[in-house]
C-alpha cells in the first residue's frame, strides 16, 4: 500500500518575528533546523513588492521584443543589468536559430465573392503600446512558403476526430485549403493533421465564441480579444522536438554543425496562416455544403458550413529563412556546501510582441525572487547547493533558448540538475503546479505554507475549496489560450489530498524533464481572470494592469512562491523528493490505459503485469525510504550539518531517480523525447500524454504489439526507478543510523 504523508513528527512551534506559530513539518528538515529555514523563507518572501513588479512591467514590455532582434538582446541586458544590481553573479550566453520572418502575406477570397484579408491589428487609442512601430507581422512561424488557391473546408478544431466527422459527412481535404479554429489542441497539430489528409493549406481563426465577444466585452471595453486581433504563434513541430529546427539534440552555437534543411523534421508541412475573426467572416459566411455540427459552430452571426467552396481562396506566404541569434541569461550562485547540485528556476523573455502577460508577468516575479535571494546573501546566508536563475529567450518560436541551454549543458545537467522550476505567464487566481510526481508531496508543503492574502488562506486551500466547488473536472483540458501546463486539471480525490497535473510541452521545462529527465514544476498563478489577447499586440501593460494583476498581488505571491521553492530545495539537509505519490499516480496511468485497451478489439487483452509489478516494487521501495527518513527529524541541526558529506551522494541519488525514467532510445519516431512516462502528445501538443509509448499505441494508433513492446521498457524503467529509491533508502538507513 501507498502510504501517503511522510511520517514526520507533528507541528512544532516556530518563533517569527516575535510572534509564535505553528509550522508544520517541511520535508526534508529536521525539527530542530524548521526555526532557520522558516525565517530564511519569511526573510525571502518580505521582499517582493508591487510596486518593483509594476514597474519592471512597465520597462520591460514597452516595446516589442521578440527574439532574434536587437529589441530582445536589449531586454535580455536589461535583466543581466537587474540580476547584477542584486549582487548576483550573471552572464549572457549567446546561441542561434533559424527563425524565419515573414516577407510576404496575403490571403484572398477569390470565389463566390472578392475579399482581401487585413492582416493587421489596429492601434487602438486606448492602448499607447498597441500602435507600437516594430510590430511583428501576424503569422505562423516555420510555416514553410508557398501559394496555393484553392476550395475552402471548415474543419472546426482541425484535430484527427474533426476529420472523422468530415469523413462520416463525405467530405475529402484533398487538395484544398482548411480553415481550422483556434484551441483543442497545440496550433502545430493543425496543419501537420490537415496535411496528413491531403490539405495543401491552413488558415487557423480565433474565434469569437472561445475568446471574443460571446464571452466578454471586446478589448478595449472589456478583456476579450476584438475583430481585428490576431494570435500569433510557432507551427514548429515540436512533439518531434522543439529548439532550433537545424540541431536536434546538441547545442545551436555559431559555427556548430547544422543540419541541411532537406533533413529538418520540425517545419509545419502546409503554409499556414493565422486570421483574425474579423478576416475569417467573409471566409465562413462564403462556404456551402452542410451545415457544421452543433458542436463546431462558433459565434459569427453566420450559419457555419463545412464547404468544401464554393468558398475559395488564394493565399502566398514567403519568409526569409534567416539564423538570428539568441540571448539567454544565467544568474548562477554558487552552493556552499554542495556547489556540483543545482536547483534552477527559468522563465523565458522573449515576447510576440509587447508581451506584458506572456511572458513578463513570470519574467518579472523571477527577477523578484532572486532580488530577494541576493538580499538574502547579503545577510550573510549562503546557499547550500548552487542557484541558477535562467531568463530564456526564443522561447515563443519552439522553446529556442531553453533547450539550446539544455544541450549545450547536458552532461553536466545531468550529472548535477536537482529540479528545474519554470514558469511563463501569471495572473490573478489560484495555484497551478504540475510536474514530476516525485516532488508533489513538495508541492503540496508549498502551497500549505504560502499565504493568499485576498482570500485570508494558504493557497492550497484556495484551490482546493475551488476544486471540490468545480469537481468534477475534466482531464488534460486546453483552452484557446493556454500555455499547456494547465491549472489544477486532475480532481483531487478528497479534500485533504492534493495532485499535480503532469507536464506536456508549451513552456521552456520541456528539455529539462522530457528530454534531460530533471525532475520539474512548472508554477503559476491563473484561471481567476478572462481574457482574450494571448499572443497579439494588445498583450500590454495597460490590459494587464487592467484586466489580469491589477495590484500585483499574484505577481508577489508568485515571487514568493518560487522563492521559497529554490529556497527549500538549495537548503534542505535530504532533498524532499517522494516517492508513493509517483507509484500511486502511475498505477492510475495504468489502469486508464488498460480500460482503454480493453473497449477496442484491436488492443484487447493487453498485458500490463510487468507494470504493475513494478509498480508494487515501486510501492515497497517508496515505503522503505519513509522509514529511512523518519530518524532524520529528531536529529539536531549540528548533526545535520556534520553529515553533510555523507548525505551528498544519497542526494544524488535521490534526484537521480528520474533520469531512471528515460531511455536513451528516446520515443518511437521521436527519439529526443527521452522520458517514458511524459510527453507532449503526438496528436495534441501541448496536452500531455502520460505512459506516452502505451498510451498512443492504445488511443491513436491501437496496435497491441507496438503497445506490448512499450509497455515492456515503461516497465523496465519503473524497475530501474524502484530500484534506484530502494538503494537511496538503504544508504540513508545506514547514513542516519
Ligand atoms: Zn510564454
Amino acid at each position: 500500500m501507498t502510504r501517503h504523508w511522510p511520517l514526520v513528527a507533528g507541528a512544532v512551534a516556530v518563533l517569527v518575528g516575535g510572534s509564535a506559530r505553528a509550522q508544520q513539518p517541511i520535508r526534508g528538515f529536521p525539527a530542530d533546523a524548521l526555526a532557520t529555514q522558516v525565517k530564511n523563507e519569511q526573510f525571502v518572501r518580505s521582499v517582493p513588492n508591487a510596486d518593483t513588479l509594476r514597474t519592471q512591467m512597465r520597462i520591460l514590455s514597452e516595446d516589442p521584443h521578440e527574439a532574434g532582434t536587437d529589441r530582445s538582446r536589449h531586454v535580455a541586458e536589461l535583466i543581466l543589468a537587474r540580476f547584477r544590481s542584486y549582487g548576483l553573479p550573471a552572464r549572457i550566453e549567446r546561441f542561434e536559430a533559424l527563425m524565419p520572418r515573414p516577407v510576404t502575406r496575403s490571403l484572398t477570397l477569390v470565389a463566390p465573392d472578392t475579399f482581401t484579408a487585413t492582416l493587421k491589428e489596429p492601434a487602438l487609442p486606448e492602448d499607447k503600446d498597441s500602435g507600437d512601430a516594430d510590430q511583428l507581422p501576424t503569422a505562423n512561424f516555420y510555416s514553410p512558403d508557398g501559394d496555393v488557391t484553392g476550395d475552402v473546408v471548415f474543419v472546426n478544431y482541425g484535430v484527427p476526430a474533426d476529420y472523422k466527422v468530415l469523413d462520416s459527412l463525405g467530405i475529402s481535404v484533398k487538395g484544398k485549403i482548411v480553415i481550422a479554429k483556434y484551441g483543442g489542441s497545440w496550433r502545430g497539430i493543425k496543419p501537420k493533421v490537415a496535411a496528413e489528409h491531403g490539405a495543401i493549406g491552413c488558415l487557423i481563426y480565433s474565434d469569437p465564441k472561445d475568446d471574443g465577444y460571446w464571452v466578454d466585452d471586446i478589448y478595449p471595453k472589456g478583456p476579450m480579444r476584438p475583430w481585428q486581433g490576431v494570435q500569433r504563434g510557432s507551427v514548429m513541430d515540436m512533439p518531434t522536438y522543439p529548439g532550433d529546427p537545424q540541431s536536434p539534440g546538441w547545442a545551436s552555437e555559431a559555427g556548430a554543425r547544422k543540419l541541411p534543411m532537406s533533413e529538418v523534421k520540425t517545419i509545419a508541412p502546409i503554409p499556414t496562416l493565422p486570421i483574425s475573426y474579423g478576416d475569417a467572416l467573409p471566409i465562413l459566411r462564403a462556404l456551402g455544403g452542410p451545415v457544421a455540427p452543433e458542436s463546431w459552430r462558433g459565434a459569427l452571426p453566420i450559419t457555419y458550413h463545412v464547404g468544401g467552396g464554393p468558398a475559395r481562396v488564394h493565399l502566398v506566404l514567403k519568409f526569409d529563412w534567416q539564423v538570428r541569434p539568441l540571448y539567454d541569461v544565467i544568474a548562477q550562485i554558487p552552493g556552499a556546501r554542495s556547489p556540483d547540485q543545482w536547483v534552477l528556476y527559468g522563465n523565458h523573455h522573449d515576447a510576440w510582441v509587447n508581451g506584458a502577460h506572456d511572458p513578463i508577468s513570470g519574467q518579472v516575479a523571477l527577477n523578484e525572487a532572486a532580488r530577494a535571494i541576493g538580499k538574502l546573501l547579503k545577510t550573510g546566508w549562503k546557499p547550500a547547493r548552487t542557484i541558477i536563475f535562467a531568463a530564456w529567450d526564443g522561447e515563443e518560436w519552439g522553446l529556442l533558448g531553453s533547450t539550446e541551454w539544455a544541450e549545450k549543458h547536458a552532461d553536466e545537467l545531468s550529472k548535477s540538475a536537482v529540479a528545474y522550476f519554470g514558469s511563463d505567464t501569471n495572473e490573478q487566481g489560484w495555484i497551478g503546479i504540475s510536474g514530476s510526481h516525485s516532488l508533489e508531496e513538495f508541492a503540496r508543503q508549498l502551497a500549505r505554507d504560502i499565504p493568499d492574502p485576498k482570500r485570508g488562506k494558504s493557497v492550497l486551500a484556495a484551490v482546493l475549496e475551488r476544486r471540490g466547488a468545480r469537481r468534477p473536472q475534466p482531464r488534460d483540458t486546453v483552452t484557446a489560450a493556454g500555455h499547456g501546463a494547465t491549472n489544477d486539471h486532475v480532481a483531487a480525490p478528497a479534500d485533504t489530498a492534493y495532485t499535480i497535473g503532469a507536464l506536456g510541452s508549451g513552456s521552456d521545462y520541456t528539455a529539462y524533464i522530457d528530454h534531460l529527465g530533471i525532475a520539474s514544476l512548472n508554477i503559476s498563478y491563473g484561471g481567476g481572470a478572462r481574457s482574450g489577447i494571448y499572443h497579439s499586440a494588445y498583450d500590454s501593460f495597460d490590459f494587464f494592469t487592467r484586466f489580469l494583476d491589477p495590484d500585483f498581488t499574484y505577481g508577489v505571491l508568485e515571487a514568493q512562491t518560487l522563492g521559497t521553492a529554490i529556497l527549500r530545495m538549495a537548503d534542505a539537509p535530504i532533498l524532499p523528493f517522494e516517492f508513493g505519490h509517483a507509484a500511486r499516480t502511475y498505477r492510475r496511468y495504468a489502469n486508464e490505459i488498460e480500460r482503454e485497451a480493453n473497449r477496442n478489439p484491436a488492443t484487447k487483452g493487453l498485458d500490463l503485469s510487468d507494470v504493475y509489478a513494478a509498480l508494487d516494487q515501486l510501492d515497497a521501495a517508496a515505503a522503505h525510504y519513509e522509514r529511512a527518513l523518519a530518524p532524520l527529524d529528531r536529529m539536531s541541526a549540528a548533526d545535520v550539518r556534520r553529515r553533510w558529506k555523507a548525505l551528498a551522494p544519497i542526494n544524488q541519488m535521490l534526484y537521480g531517480t528520474e533520469r531512471a525514467l528515460t531511455d536513451a532510445r528516446g520515443l518511437e519516431h521521436r527519439e529526443w523525447f527521452k522520458h517514458l512516462l511524459y510527453a507532449p502528445g503526438f496528436y495534441t501538443g501541448y496536452g500531455v500524454k502520460t505512459m506516452p509509448g502505451i498510451r498512443e499505441a492504445v488511443e491513436d494508433v491501437p496496435n497491441k504489439d507496438v503497445a506490448q513492446r512499450e509497455a515492456a521498457r515503461i516497465a523496465a524503467a519503473l524497475h530501474r526507478y524502484a530500484g534506484e529509491v530502494e538503494k537511496a533508502a538503504t544508504a540513508l538507513e545506514a547514513a542516519l543510523r
